[in-house]
Parts: structure tokens; sequence; C-alpha cells
């Protein structure tokens, strides 16, 4: 048996996991590259945001007045437009200019009204404000960023959102962490490719897709290597490889008690295993060590299993290594309509289905729980957390985590 930790809590596992990471390095990538990779810098903001104080609205732009009443007409001395204009106009007591979103405001004024609430005389030489001009309408200067402010800081998730706000900042390129080259490698004597015929007893290899898609999601690179037959000489020449090419390898299979779960028995004998087995259901088998110095998880070889793992297991090493928080799933409450087991030890994950109701969430499970049933995953919305020896009674509220 495994001379290692046994059976242990997922955070336990996570701890354990998480003291052998890989290097973190990093380059820099021009923005339309820099969706979904991770900033690994603080990034400064190199001009004010806005630049200039400027109009939130179309409208006139003119001096704020306590005394005046509404209508009141002002006369009309210029227009600006959004690109600015080199020579400023002056706005006195009783005139506005005609200001466009985004244009300068002009010297002398310091609040907006809305086109929609001015009239404009038919020679257009003046207009009537039908109510007070607003100063909430000017955003100011600095009033989002300071130049020289961290705007985002390292280890954040590009969203497109954080790729445009590193645009406004006035970068072109952004330092990322470099991705992960992460290997995975199914084992397994009855997997076929698509487009094989399986003969009896055979089924198709599925692991390694859902896992790339994992890693991709992760933002992370993944590396696909063929299925491997349970034969101590072929997974050694395939771990031999995988990890030398590989940041981190993730293999499917072979893990459990066994006599043809070989990733277990080969790491055993010539690798290093710092655990063995998580209080996880599903996803109990799992083990963590090191092929030549390389991070390796080995993952259950059952297709929900794998996939629980890698968000349970894989994804927050990946996160910690980059210290940032995403991408993660978003952990809500629900309310549980349909009864839900739990086990006496483990963390159990059920995939559940969820309804948005007046109420708050509400938690169905419609399937059967095999963690050989991918497709009770593929029509899940998220799955639940019930602690050891919870009771998912109907009408419990529990947590879950929305894929
Ligand atoms: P194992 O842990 O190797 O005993 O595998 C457990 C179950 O998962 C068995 O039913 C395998 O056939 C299945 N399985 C293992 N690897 C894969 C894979 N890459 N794709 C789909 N199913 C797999
Ligand atoms: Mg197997």
């Amino acid at each position: 048996m495994v001379d290692a930790p046994y059976f242990i809590t997922l955070d336990e596992a996570r701890a354990l996991s998480q003291r052998t990471l890989p290097a973190r390095q990093t380059e820099y990538v021009p923005l339309d590259e820099a969706h979904g990779r991770l900033l690994a810098e603080d990034l400064v903001s190199l001009v004010n945001d806005p630049p200039f104080d400027n109009s939130a609205m179309d409208g006139f732009a003119c001096a704020y007045d306590e005394q005046a009443t509404y209508p009141c007409s002002l006369r009309v001395v210029g227009v600006v437009a959004a690109a600015g204009d080199e020579q400023q106009i002056t706005v006195r007591p009783g005139e506005a200019v005609r200001i466009m979103t985004g244009a300068p405001m002009p010297p002398g004024t310091n609040a907006i009204l809305p086109i929609e609430r001015c009239e404009l005389s038919s020679d257009e030489s003046s207009v009537q404000l039908l109510e007070a001009p607003k100063p909430h309408f000017v955003r100011h200067l600095g009033e989002n960023l300071r130049q020289g402010e961290t705007g985002l800081s390292q280890g954040s998730f590009m969203t497109p959102s954080r790729v445009g706000l590193c645009a406004t900042m006035g970068h072109a390129s952004v330092p990322v962490f470099k991705r992960l080259r992460i290997g995975i490698l199914s084992t397994g004597d009855e997997l076929r490719s698509q487009g094989e015929e399986p003969k009896y007893g055979e089924i198709y290899e599925s692991n390694s897709y859902g896992l790339v898609g994992l890693v991709q999601w992760a933002g992370q690179e993944a590396v696909r290597y063929s299925a491997v037959t349970d034969s101590m000489e072929s997974l050694r020449a395939a771990l031999n490889r995988a990890t030398e090419e590989c940041d981190v390898v993730l293999t499917s299979g072979g893990v459990s008690m066994g006599e043809f779960d070989y990733v277990r028995r080969l790491m055993e004998a010539e690798g290093d295993i710092h655990f063995w087995r998580v209080k996880l259901r599903p996803g109990s088998p799992p083990l963590f060590g090191t092929w030549n110095g390389t991070p390796l998880f080995g993952l259950p070889g059952n297709p929900v299993s794998s996939h629980v793992v890698f968000r349970m297991l894989v994804a927050p090493y990946i996160r910690h290594l980059f210290g940032t928080d995403a991408p993660q799933e978003w952990r809500v409450r629900a309310k549980l309509a349909d009864r839900v087991k739990s086990t006496e030890d483990c963390l159990t994950m059920r995939r559940v289905t969820l309804v948005s109701t007046d109420e708050g969430m509400v938690a169905y499970q419609p399937r059967h729980q095999g963690s050989g049933n991918l497709e009770s995953l593929a029509s899940a919305d998220a799955l639940t957390v019930l602690q050891p020896g919870e009771v998912g009674e109907v009408g419990a509220w529990i947590d879950v985590l929305v894929l």
C-alpha cells in the first residue's frame, strides 16, 4: 500500500499539493491576446482617467447658477465636439455652449443639461433650459483613476472589460504569466479514439477532451498525449515524455485499488506520491506526487470524477500558483427540491439543475448520479457542496457551486 497521507480531506489535499509548484514565468502579450490570461504584475495607469473634465451627455454646458429660475434663456456662444478644440471658448454668465458627450468642459462651465431638456431658438443663437443644469453630468479629471494609480493588480484574470481598462490606461501590451503546459495522459486498455470501431468491452476515450477544456478554461495550455495501455513499460515511457515536455501532468484512470491500476503502482514503485485518495465524492481515488520532479495529478478514470477533481483540486492549485481567485465557480445557496444523498466521510458533490425563483435558487437532481454518467454533468448547472454527514433533505438550503 502507498506510504503517504491516505484518504485525506480536500483542504489537506490542496495544502499538500500546493507545496510542490512549478515555476512562474512572465511574458508580454499585445492586448488582443490578453483575454483569459493572468496579469503578472500590478498595472498602473499611464494617464488620468478621464484625462480632462468632460461632459457625460450631449447637451448644453454653462455655469451652475443657484439664483436662476427655470425655464431660463442663455446665449449660445459655440459648439465643442468630442475631439475638443484648440481654441477654447470661455463661457460667461448668461452664456452656454452646445457640447457633445466626451467633449472637454470649456472654461467657465461646470454643469450640463441634456439636449432633451433644452429648446434651441430657430436661429440657434439662444437656448432655453427647461430645468437647472446638472453638475453630476460632468466627468472630472482622474475621477476613475489617477495617473500612477494601480488599476489592475497582479493575478487579475483578464476579462474583456479588464483588457479594455488596460487600453484606457495607455498600455498596448501587458505582462501576463506564461501559460503552464499541462500534459494530459489517459490510461486504459479499453480506450478507443473517435472514428475507430470499439470492440466488445471497449469505450470511447473522453476524459482527455473534458480535461483539455478545463485546462483552457483555467487559462492554461493543454497538451494531449495518446492514451496509454495498461502496462508498466508503456506508462513509464509516457510519463517520462510528458514530464519532460510539460510543467504539470494530469493522468486519468489507473489510480484505484485494482491490479491494473498502473498509475498508482508505478508512482508507488518509481515516483514520489505525496498523497493518495481524498474525501470527495465523486472523485475519491486521486493521487498527487512528482515524476522526475514534475508535479503530477493522478485523476480518477470515471469521467465525472476526473472533472470534479480537476475543479476541486487542480484548478485551486493553478489559482494558488498564480495568486488569483479566477476563474472560479460561484458558490450560492439553493433549496433542494429533491433529496440528495450525502456520505458520512466525504464532501458530496452531486449534479443538480437550478431554477431561479422568487424564493431564491431551487436545485433539482433529475439524473442518476453514477460517476460514469457524463450526461448527468453535461446537463447540470451546479454541484452540491454537502459536508460529510450533512443531510440533503427536500427543502434544505445548501451551498452549490455554479458550473
Ligand atoms: P479506472 O480508474 O482506470 O479503473 O477507470 C474507471 C472507469 O473510468 C472505467 O470504467 C474506465 O473505463 C473509465 N475510464 C478511464 N479512463 C477513461 C477515459 N479516458 N475516458 C473515458 N472513460 C474512462
Ligand atoms: Mg483503467
